[in-house]
Parts: structure tokens; sequence; C-alpha cells
């Protein structure tokens, strides 16, 4: 059975149908590339499953649970994880602190209490900080750190709370190909690793037909292919859209 069930999603801006109605799933331990040229309604497509935005139609299903309708937070209970830009007001606190806040809030704790709870769940923050590669800088500032590093340690803060689906749009923006690789290669083995799915959008076509077990591809809001890589290599309909062919 599928983790993430899509049908018929729909969502108009306006005029503008930037989402069309469309079907896709999504299996656990799978590394779904969704991709597309600009304006083919990728973000919206996240912002619907992670429920920032209203869908117009069409169904979306969690392990059987619709997710159409539910506040953000709860869908984020549900199992639905998302990469954070670490914010310049956190960007003061070390690596250690960042993951020890991402649990008390998995706990539903709140930030208000942090300052009485610092020092808890360390060793489980640096758990998950090893699980990123980042133990070695657990109590350095996320300031002071190297861009690439930041994204390891937004990604320790997005699986605090053991998702079950991560969404990450465009996880390797402004990146080096080497430290896209690295996070690419992170992000596969956690999904090996931990049984997650990942949903991921991205714009190096390197990088997704080198990590993605699978691709949808979006066109004017419309679903235009889907397969393996190799499959959407060949595909006749993405040549056109990407190469005008
Ligand atoms: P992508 O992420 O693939 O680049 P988007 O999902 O951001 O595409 O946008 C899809 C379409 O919907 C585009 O035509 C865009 O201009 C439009 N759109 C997206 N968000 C809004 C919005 N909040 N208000 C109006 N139009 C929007
Ligand atoms: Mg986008």
């Amino acid at each position: 059975m599928s983790l993430l069930t899509v049908n018929g999603l729909g969502k108009s801006f306006g005029g503008v149908k930037a989402v069309d109605g469309i079907n896709f799933n999504l299996h656990a331990g799978e590394l779904l590339a969704l991709i597309g040229p600009n304006g083919a309604g990728k973000s919206t497509t996240f912002n619907m499953v992670n429920g920032q935005l209203h869908a117009d139609r069409g169904s979306i299903k969690l392990d059987g649970h619709e997710l159409i309708g539910k506040p953000p937070r709860e869908i984020w209970r549900l199992g639905v994880g998302r990469t954070f830009q670490i914010a310049e007001t956190f960007s003061s606190f070390t690596v250690v602190e960042n993951v020890q806040m991402a649990l008390l809030s998995a706990d539903n704790r709140l930030l208000s209490t942090w300052r009485r709870a610092a020092g808890h769940k360390r060793t489980e923050a640096l758990e998950l900080l090893d699980q990123v590669g980042m133990a070695a800088q657990a109590d350095r500032a996320c300031s002071e750190l190297a861009y690439g590093d930041v994204k390891r340690v937004e990604l320790a803060v997005a699986i605090a709370n053991s998702p079950k689906l991560l969404l990450m749009d465009e996880p390797t923006a402004g990146m080096a190909p080497k430290e896209r690789n690295d996070l690419m290669a992170l992000t596969k083995r956690l999904v090996v690793e931990r049984g997650m799915a990942v949903l991921f959008t991205e714009h190096s076509m390197d990088v997704v037909f080198a990590y993605a077990d699978r691709m949808i591809v979006l066109a004017r809001g419309r679903l235009i292919a889907e397969g393996k890589p190799l499959e959407i290599r060949n595909h006749p309909k993405v040549q056109e859209v990407y190469f005008g062919t």
C-alpha cells in the first residue's frame, strides 16, 4: 500500500490553474522527485500536502487519513515533515540547541520552556546530529557554519519528530555541485535507514537522475510523465517541455 495517495488534486489562483487535477502516490522508503519548469505547480503541490494551502479539489491521503482540510500542525503531527531554513534568530543558537528545540517541539513543549528545558534532549539531539554527520560541530553556533553544514542541521531538525514523509522544496538551491551531491547522498541514506519517504524538487537534472528512485513531471499544472529516471530521460513529452524538441 502506498504511504501517500494524491487523487484529482487541483488549485487555482484567479484564472490560473496552478495545479490541474494531478494523481500520484509515494511509498515508504522512496525518494520521489517532482520536476517541471518554473511555474509548473511544484510549490503549490507541496504546500497543499503540508496544509499551508487549501486545495480546491481532490484528495491527499497519508496512510488512509485525508489531509485536505486539516491544519498544518495536525498534518505535521500525522507525519508530514518539511525542511525549514534555520532563521536568523536561531542561527545564534548552537547546532545541538537547534535540534534540541526541534525535539521539544515534537513533544509539544513550547519554546518558552526552552530555558528551563535547556540540557534536556541533548543525548537524543546528538544522536540525530551523528546521523547527519554533524555531531563534531554540535556546540558551534549555526551562524558560523558552512552553507552545506547548515543544510545538514536543517535536515536533523526536520527529522526530529520522525516524519513518515519529508517534503524538500529545492533543498540544494544555491549549493555547489559537491555540496549538492553530499546532501542528496545523505538524504538517500536517511530514506533507506529510517524507511522514510521523501518528495523533493530539484533543478539540477544530474542530481535528480542520480538520486531519485522515481520521478513525476509537471507542466502547467498537469502531470505529464511519471517513471524511473531512465524512462523519464527518454520520454517524448519531457523532451518537448525541457528541450522544445
Ligand atoms: P513552481 O514551484 O513549479 O515554480 P508554483 O507552484 O510556484 O510553481 O506556481 C504555479 C503557478 O501558480 C504559477 O503560474 C504561479 O504564478 C501561480 N501561483 C503560485 N502561487 C500563487 C499565489 N499565491 N497567487 C497567485 N498565483 C500563484
Ligand atoms: Mg517552486
